[in-house]
């Protein structure tokens, strides 16, 4: 064991007395002692160690806890755990040791930590596997992943004295990895760290040059931004407004993006001039109030753009940012964006999740967005049905993917990820909703399951207590909570519907004296032609399987069952549907008079372009032959005949329709269920003089589709009919429809 030298000594109590003396979440004395306990067992197990840059390793946890108890906000356990994060991983001292000293959760947090591989290998695509590791100890405790925060940014602020090849790698992680993770925890200051040391390592000359530039242009800026505040300071001093008011610094890494992104020069990104007003707020009067006061007084000064108005007041970030965002056209028809911000706001933007949780503590009551987000996780973590690392693979998306905003009928706003379809967004709401889905209407208009939410969709699910899930589900959603929801009920639905299905069974055979022995069961699998006992159940349990004939299967060897078994339940359907041949047309009969004087008693006959049905509008039209062909008065090739051959027109209109039958056709839309064709055939069969010729049914993402030939009397028939049927529950749309001739 090496001696640690005076010096070393010196600056390791110089840090640790730092980190006593800016505890912010920590009061106690015994918690006090706690962290003091911590880091004795930290320093005994490095002692010796050093980190590469030549101090003592020990400096680098202590660090870790600064960052955690200063930047972070975070408490007692987080300050141990990073005191010890490393000391499993690296020293000889064990798990149980941390766990015998400083209990469960600590031990869980040091074990989480130690998992998580310090280095990515060179393939890239074991970043993605490496992260997603880390995400599987977010299971342990979330604490894990802001610890493991800290710990990558003070490795990134001592990155220096690392290999080149390790710095390369340490920051393109950094910059893929954590800058977006800090970004989406709020972390809004330690994400800009992360990226400009990010950049400053991986491309160092950029970086060089943009800091220089910055430096350069320094003297100019300020005076455009005093020039530009001026007005503004006037109005707001004389409202009696507490505030400042100060040119947004902008990230070397941001202006860097910029350039890349837009293709333009630093010149074009650093011309924009960015403004930060922070207000301290009033008491009484809502913030938002304020921001919207402090905006409308800069607009009375300088004209806003409007499409560039950002409200993160009403409706604050995922990530729980809130600020106002305006751009106004400056002196000199310059653009300036000016953010307005409450202090609290201002906090939150810049330290994340510390803020939050100190304006918790002060009662400013609503979850914030961010908790909002932290409960989503914890839920779906708390559920071990889920699969852990299918889940993750699934949050990774998530964590990445940017969120549009969608409203629901009432008009609140819920943000959801991109690429979620309506389902994801059912299951967003409520996991009984989702789980009792059984359609839903975007912008009123109903659409499938699958269908991809855009922003600004508004959308409404309809529920039914009878629906379940279905298998097919797992193909329309993409959110984790969504999927690991109805896999959930899924397997609920089969355990449930084999135990029904096994009470069944075994009641029916008690009937007839049989136990439910292996002999029994040869004989049922063959009959019901499936091939285990769960099977039998499930089938019998969901009703597929009746049983009816259970005694004969039991008495002897018994023929495929399975024909049979369609034909008792389509056969009574079919019937219905059959077409009906009784009813002809026969146009000899005079039920139309047509006011022709010249010729009462004209054949005539019914155009099949239109098929005109009694009660609808009609004309005619006198062929060559003297016949008379009618026409719905709208029908395009009667309008076409009327503009050619006026002189042929006649007006006819119907006197009597009591005898005769017409086809019309009427498509149906809805939401697809069981019994779905029986509804609507027996809605159709139970009107009198009403009978189907034809029904085509189209299914697709539980929409169906159906399109119904009929023979019907007259229009009053059909509109009845029409009426009937939009009443099923399900049926979304009934229409009358044209009937194309083949
Ligand atoms: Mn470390």
């Amino acid at each position: 064991m090496s001696i640690i030298s005076q010096h070393d000594q010196q600056l390791i109590k110089k840090e640790f007395d730092a980190l006593l003396d800016n505890l912010q979440r920590v009061t106690t004395r015994n918690n006090k002692d706690k962290i003091r306990k911590a880091f004795n067992l930290a320093y005994e197990a490095h002692k010796g160690q050093k980190r590469r840059s030549g101090e003592p390793y020990i400096l680098h946890p202590i660090a870790v806890a600064r960052i955690v108890s200063e930047e972070m906000g975070l408490g007692t356990v987080s300050i141990c755990a990073s005191l010890l994060h490393d000391v499993v991983e690296d020293t000889e001292y064990d798990l149980e040791i941390i766990e015998s000293n400083f209990g469960k959760s600590i031990a869980s947090i040091i074990n989480g930590l130690t998992k998580i591989p310090e280095l990515f290998d060179h393939k890239s695509s074991l970043q993605a596997e490496n992260f997603r590791k880390m995400l599987l100890t977010l299971s342990d405790d979330i604490r894990v992943i802001l610890i493991k925060l800290a710990d990558r940014l003070h490795n990134m602020r001592t990155l220096g004295s690392m290999p080149p090849h390790k710095i390369l790698k340490i920051s393109g992680e950094t910059i893929y990895l954590y800058a977006p993770l800090a970004h989406r925890l709020g972390f809004y200051a330690i994400k800009t760290e992360l990226e400009d040391l990010s950049l400053k390592y991986r491309h160092n000359k950029v970086y060089k040059q943009i800091e220089k530039q910055i430096q350069l242009n320094k003297a100019k800026r300020i005076n455009e931004i005093s020039k530009f505040s001026l007005p503004i300071i006037g109005k707001l001093n004389s409202s009696g407004l507490k505030y400042d008011i100060s040119g947004r610094p902008k990230s070397i890494y941001s202006i860097w993006n910029k350039m890349q992104s837009k293709k333009i020069s630093f010149e074009e990104v650093y011309d924009l001039l960015a403004i930060r007003i922070v207000f301290e707020s009033e008491e009484g009067i809502p913030e938002k109030t304020q921001c919207w006061n402090i905006y409308s007084m800069i607009t009375d000064i300088y004209l806003p753009k409007p499409d560039r108005l950002r409200d993160w007041v009403s409706k604050p970030k995922a990530n729980g940012y809130e600020a106002l965002h305006c751009t106004v056209m400056g002196p000199q028809g310059k653009w300036a964006e000016i953010q307005i911000r409450s202090e609290r706001m201002d906090e939150i933007a810049e330290k994340g999740l510390a803020a939050h949780w100190k304006y918790k503590k002060n009662g400013t009551g609503e979850d914030s967005e961010l908790e909002k987000w932290i409960k989503k996780i914890k839920e779906l973590l708390e559920d071990s049905s889920s699969d852990a690392i299918e889940f993750l693979d699934d949050f990774k998306l998530n964590l990445f993917s940017s969120e549009i905003l969608v409203f629901t009928p009432k008009g609140h706003i819920k943000s959801i990820p991109k690429n979620a379809t309506v389902l994801d967004f059912a299951y967003e709401i409520h996991s009984e909703i989702g789980n009792k889905a059984i359609g839903a209407k975007v912008n009123r208009k109903l659409v499938p399951f699958s269908y991809k939410l855009r922003s600004s969709d508004q959308v409404e699910i309809i529920t039914s207590d009878k629906s379940k899930p279905k298998q097919e589900w797992l193909n329309y959603v993409t959110t984790a909570k969504a999927k690991s929801n109805i896999t959930k009920s899924l397997k609920s639905e089969i355990s449930n519907r084999i135990e029904r299905g096994k009470e069944i069974l075994e009641k029916e055979l008690n009937k007839h004296n049989v136990k439910p022995s292996s002999r029994v069961f040869k004989k049922l699998l063959p009959a019901y032609e499936v091939s285990s006992k769960d099977q039998l159940y499930s089938m019998i349990g969901s009703g597929i399987i009746k049983l009816n004939d259970l005694k004969k299967v039991l008495g002897k060897k018994s023929k495929s069952k399975l024909v049979r078994y369609w034909e008792l339940s389509f056969g009574k359907q079919k019937s219905q549907v059959q077409e009906k041949t009784n009813n002809k047309f026969d146009f000899k009969h005079p039920f139309l008079l047509h006011e022709n004087p010249d010729n009462p008693g004209a054949e005539y006959s019914l155009a099949n372009c239109c098929n005109p049905i009694p009660g609808d509008n009609v004309i005619g039209y006198r062929d060559k032959s003297g016949s008379i062909i009618i026409h719905k008065s709208d029908c395009n090739e009667a309008v076409k005949l009327m503009s050619q051959h006026g002189d042929r027109i006649v007006s006819a209109r119907w006197t009597t329709h009591k005898v005769l039958s017409y086809l019309a056709r009427i498509t149906l839309v809805g939401i697809d269920k069981i019994g779905m064709i029986r509804d609507i055939t027996e809605v159709i069969s139970k009107q009198l003089s009403v009978n189907i010729r034809t029904l085509n049914l189209e299914v697709h993402d539980e929409i169906f589709e159906a399109q119904v030939d009929i023979y019907v009397h007259n229009t009053a028939d059909l509109n009845n009919l029409i009426l009937n049927l939009s009443k099923i529950k399900g049926i979304d749309n009934v229409n009358r429809a044209e009937i194309t001739t083949p």
